[in-house]
Order: C-alpha cells, then sequence, then structure tokens
C-alpha cells in the first residue's frame, strides 16, 4: 500500500490520478490534496476519499470548506497558503508527492518534500525548468526518486529501463505541433484564445494547452529533459510527430532507436510513475497498428513558433534565464486567457524580460522567486505605458 500526496487535485493531471488511484483502491491511498480555489470538488474528494489533510491555496475558500465537511468522519485538517501547500508536501505518513500544480508556484512545496523524503511524481515541469539545478542534486543528497509525469519524459524513462550502463547519443522529444501547425507568423497575428485552446490530440489545463499552441510547452520539456536524464541541450533533438502515438524516443551509441509507443492517455505516465517499476493493467483503448494509417515526422518550425528558440537560448545562458522564460510565459499567458493581449505579444513579453535580464548563475530559491518578482514588475510597467 502506497499512501499519496497530490498538489493540484482538482485539475487534469490531479483527477486523472485520482482515476488511478480509484481503480486501484489496495494499492494506493489518498491521505493529502490541494489545489487553488476549488473547494467544490475538493469536498467531493474529502467525502470520497478521507484524507489526513487538504489545502486551499485562498484563505477565504479553505474557511468555506472547512464548514462544508464539518461533518466528516474521520476530520481532514484544511490548511491555506503557501504554508498549507507545504504542510501537505511533507506530510508524515505520505510516500510520494505528484506535483500536479500548474506553475512555478510549484518550487517550494516541491523542494520541502524531497526535503522530507518523498518521492516526487513530477507533473510541475515549471518547477524543475526554473530550478531544476537545485531539485536535482537534492534528491540525489536525499535519495528520492523524480519519476517523471509528463508523457514524453515517461517514454524517455521508460525507453532507458535497463540501459543504465549505456551513454545516450539523443533523445528525440516528439512534438504534436500544437493547434496552428503549418501556419505561418502571419497568420498566428489574429488567432483567437478559443482558436488556441482547441489543442488536437490531448484534453488538457489551460495554461499548457496555450504553451503547447506557442511551442513553449516544447521548450520547457527540452530544459525539463535536460535535468531529468543529464543530459546537454544539443543531444535533445524536437521531432514533430503530429498523431502523438509515439511518445519520445531515445538514440544509443551504435544507432538503436527505442520508442514509447501508445494512444494519447495521461493516465499511462502518471500510472507508471505511481506503480514504477511495475506495469498493472490499465482500462483504455489500445493502438491498432493494422488500422493506424500513417505516423508521420517533420522539422519543428522554430523561426515561426519562437518557444523553441528561447527555450535553447534560455539553456544556454543558464543562471536564472531559464526563471525569466518561464516567469515571462506564465505572466503572458495569464494576460492571453484574460484576453488582455494577443496571440504574438506572448513572444513579445518572453524576449522582451530575456533581453533585459541580469542573469544570476546558480540561483538560490529566493533569487528564482526574486526574479520572478522582476518578471512581472517589468511586463507590467513596460505594457501599461
Ligand atoms: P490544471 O490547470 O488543469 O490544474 C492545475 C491545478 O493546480 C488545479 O488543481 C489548481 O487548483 C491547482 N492550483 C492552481 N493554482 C494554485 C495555487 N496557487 N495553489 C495551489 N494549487 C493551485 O493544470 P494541468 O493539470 O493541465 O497541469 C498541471 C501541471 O502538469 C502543469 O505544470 C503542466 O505543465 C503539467 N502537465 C500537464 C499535462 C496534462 O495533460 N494536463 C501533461 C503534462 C504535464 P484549482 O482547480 O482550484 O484552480
Ligand atoms: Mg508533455
Amino acid at each position: 500500500m502506497k499512501n499519496v500526496a497530490i498538489l493540484g487535485s482538482t485539475g487534469s493531471i490531479g483527477t486523472q490520478t485520482i482515476e488511478v488511484l480509484r481503480a486501484n483502491p489496495d494499492d494506493f491511498r489518498l491521505v493529502a490534496i490541494s489545489a487553488g480555489s476549488n473547494i467544490k470538488l475538493l469536498e467531493e474528494q474529502i467525502r470520497e476519499f478521507h484524507p489526513e489533510i487538504c489545502a486551499v491555496w485562498n484563505e477565504d475558500k479553505a474557511k468555506e470548506l472547512k464548514l462544508a465537511v464539518a461533518d466528516v468522519s474521520p476530520k481532514c485538517k484544511i490548511v491555506s497558503g503557501m504554508d498549507g501547500l507545504i504542510e501537505v508536501s511533507v506530510l508524515d505518513s505520505s510516500d510520494i508527492l505528484i506535483t500536479a500544480v500548474v506553475g512555478m508556484i510549484g518550487v517550494t512545496p516541491t523542494i520541502a518534500a524531497i526535503n522530507a523524503g518523498k518521492d516526487i511524481g513530477l507533473a510541475n515541469k515549471e518547477t524543475l525548468v526554473t530550478a531544476g539545478h537545485i531539485i536535482m542534486p537534492l534528491a540525489k543528497e536525499k535519495g528520492v526518486s523524480i519519476l517523471p509525469v509528463d508523457s514524453e519524459h515517461s517514454a524517455i524513462f521508460q525507453c532507458l529501463n535497463g540501459e543504465k550502463e549505456n551513454h545516450i547519443s539523443r533523445i528525440l522529444l516528439t512534438a504534436s505541433g500544437g493547434p496552428f501547425r503549418g501556419m505561418t507568423r502571419e497568420q498566428l497575428s489574429d488567432v483567437t484564445l478559443e482558436m488556441a485552446l482547441k489543442h488536437p490530440n490531448w484534453s488538457m489545463g489551460k495554461k499548457i494547452t496555450i504553451d503547447s499552441s506557442t511551442m513553449v510547452n516544447k521548450g520547457l520539456e527540452v530544459i525539463e529533459a535536460k535535468w531529468l536524464f543529464g543530459v546537454a541541450p544539443s543531444e535533445i533533438e524536437v521531432v514533430v510527430q503530429p498523431q502523438s502515438i509515439i511518445h519520445s524516443m531515445v538514440e544509443f551509441d551504435d544507432g538503436a532507436v527505442m520508442a514509447q509507443l501508445g494512444t494519447p492517455d495521461m493516465r499511462l505516465p502518471i500510472q507508471y510513475a505511481l506503480y514504477y517499476p511495475r506495469r498493472v493493467f490499465l482500462e483504455g483503448k489500445r493502438l491498432e497498428f493494422q488500422t493506424l494509417t500513417e505516423i508521420t515526422f517533420s522539422k519543428p518550425n522554430i523561426d515561426t513558433f519562437l518557444g523553441l528558440k528561447y527555450a535553447y537560448k534560455a539553456i544556454e545562458c543558464g543562471g536564472s534565464m531559464p526563471t525569466v522564460l518561464n516567469a515571462a510565459n506564465e505572466c503572458a499567458v495569464a494576460k492571453f486567457l484574460n484576453k488582455e493581449i494577443r496571440f504574438l505579444e506572448i513572444y513579445d513579453m518572453i524576449d522582451f524580460c530575456m533581453e533585459n535580464h541580469k542573469n544570476i548563475s546558480s540561483p538560490t530559491v529566493e533569487e528564482i522567486l526574486e526574479t520572478e518578482r522582476w518578471v512581472y514588475e517589468i511586463i507590467e510597467s513596460r505594457w501599461k505605458a
């Protein structure tokens, strides 16, 4: 029996993690949950799973939830704010924390969980992008496993099974290309929020769906892969594979390429991280190769979809630059989701912040958070005028 805590239990990854737990009640117990403000779903999760603790970021919503679940026995402790997220992350009884929260708000709780010796099922890529240089050595020191949940990284992780002694010659990170694949920059200037929210293959949270349309998501994933697998950026190649059937590949020194294939279903990588290294039955559609008409490949257009270009630049600079890329993107996407800016302005904001940043090499957590504040401030002042 494994005890599971979830940061972001009401989101796309959070609810799919809960589906896996629900299907395997003899193997898992949900001991801690958390969300930003969706207390309706948190209440349902408390009534179904009786976790020990639940964190709500919003303090008023936490108070409301406390009243709503006052009749539930055994009692679930309701906490709030950053202290609350940390309490969920370090809970004594938990064995693994699934980081399904969106954004770099996950940095502090994830580090707290590693310090407390918890294994991490990592979906929250923004945390690794901004603090990978702190998280990976800390995880090693504390003897905890960082198990990838992102589908590409889970695929690579699966391809590396039993290959510990062998050198990776290339990681082939697959990308769907998003809803705007094939469009020119001119065409992109007119795309709407509604168009950007229609991903061809995956149903995900809004922020990552926009990131897929700009290809910033793939850029963040290149940085995520660098930290998870200890490879140089030049050894990570992005390949567009629009059907999202090959979830990523690894090429070894002898030229052999290992790939992981499957229908697009996030429950598989979530379940793999939860059960690692075991594989158990997962109900769902299987690939039918006799009727599968095609799997196609192409090169990403990085001059139009600038997300990848900025990511390679950010890794090359290192230090606090990946934080600038990530924070500027988080700020810009929030504005795009609010219909305050146009699609291409997301790139303008990232570019402006990266151009004006004085890089800090090997930033501490405080410096990472300080850099994030700086990004929000300069975007506010530059785009107000
Ligand atoms: P969602 O937007 O669907 O869910 C985000 C979760 O985080 C919700 O539970 C939300 O709570 C919670 N949350 C937001 N802000 C806060 C806060 N301040 N404090 C506490 N909790 C908060 O996102 P996804 O599930 O799509 O993505 C989660 C992470 O996983 C991201 O980093 C994403 O890049 C990554 N990922 C997602 C994939 C997917 O298929 N969805 C695939 C691969 C990676 P509330 O509901 O109250 O707002
Ligand atoms: Mg992915």
